[in-house]
């Protein structure tokens, strides 16, 4: 079609520019709209990217090591043990035909190889329990399970080779609201019992708010903002970021929530500044021609924009 003949004439950037560090132990989240690159940024921490998409350049170190750079094999052998995922939607991704117990079992052998049945029986009822589900939840078929503890045990999965990194997309997002609370609550404990560093993505400003120490914020494949939680909220210096804050509904002060009008550009076209350009209340000529680096501001606290 002419769409794909498109496509192939030039790469589309779905990501660019991307920085950002994570430090042990802690929580940062990546907040933007569906389709600004979220996922694309997880999946190729994780190097889960399937062609025709491709990872140009840049890298993904974790304690030093690029995994970029390695080889397929010692990637799959640090896929999951030491870096692994909580998709978007993740639940659907069970098999439907096969009981949770040897999900689990899987994906621990998978990597550790075959251990006896009595010990691989305690460490399923153990990453149970640590997900809060009761242990006679392993006999069970997926369909059995609500969606609250099926993302559990997608949870439950993701711990099981006591990752140091966990990124976890969207993780609650075709949940309710009050079963997202439990899972994240769920998440963080796993987290922190581990010791492990948590990416969290989500599009929810408030949720994120409670949850991460530090975070980052995400407009038409790029990286407009970081800071600490304290910095993002109290002192927004991106306009995007400004009207994503401005965005979030507040039940004391009653105020109706504003959406923020517009789209974001086409990234088969990209304008040549400022993607926020279109949309951003405060643009100036420059905007429209030079595309705004990120760059430290205050201190840890960086934005992308040319006002500053
Ligand atoms: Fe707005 Fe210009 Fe800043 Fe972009 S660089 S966010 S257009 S002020």
């Amino acid at each position: 079609s002419a769409a794909s003949d498109v496509y192939k004439r030039q790469p589309v950037h779905a990501v660019e520019d991307v920085t950002f560090g994570v430090k042990p132990g802690e929580r940062f989240g990546i907040v933007g709209e569906s389709g600004c690159g979220t996922t694309t940024t997880a999946m190729t921490i994780l190097r889960l990217i399937k062609p025709p998409a491709y990872v140009d350049r840049g890298r993904v170190l974790l304690n030093g090591t690029d995994l970029l750079a390695l080889d397929d094999e010692s990637m799959h052998r640090r896929r999951w043990s030491e870096v692994s995922m909580v998709m978007q939607g993740a639940m659907n991704s069970l098999s439907p035909v096969t009981r949770v117990r040897q999900q689990i079992v899987d994906a621990i052998t998978t990597h550790e190889g075959k251990a006896p049945g009595r010990i691989l029986e305690k460490r399923v009822r153990d990453l149970l329990g640590v997900v809060g589900l009761p242990g006679q939840t392993a006999d069970l078929f997926p369909h059995e399970l609500s969606g609250g503890m099926k993302q559990r045990v997608c949870i439950a999965m993701a711990i099981a080779l006591s990752p140091k990194l966990i990124v976890a997309d969207e993780p609650t997002s075709s949940l309710d609201v009050v079963t997202q609370r439990v899972v994240i609550q769920t998440l963080i404990e796993v987290q922190e019992r581990l010791g492990a560093s948590l990416i969290l993505i989500g599009h929810d400003m408030g949720l994120q708010a409670q949850i991460v120490q530090r975070m980052g914020v995400m407009y038409a494949g790029r990286m407009v903002e970081t800071g600490n939680v304290e910095q993002i909220y109290s002192d927004p210096l991106h306009p995007y970021t400004q009207l994503l804050i401005e965005s979030i509904p507040s039940v004391r002060e009653r105020k109706m929530p504003r959406g923020i009008p517009g789209l974001p550009p086409s990234l088969l076209h990209p304008p040549p500044g400022c993607l926020f350009e279109a949309r951003c209340p405060l643009a100036m000529d420059v905007c429209r021609q030079v595309i705004p680096p990120l760059r430290e501001l205050k201190p840890g606290h960086f934005a992308a924009c040319h006002l500053y």
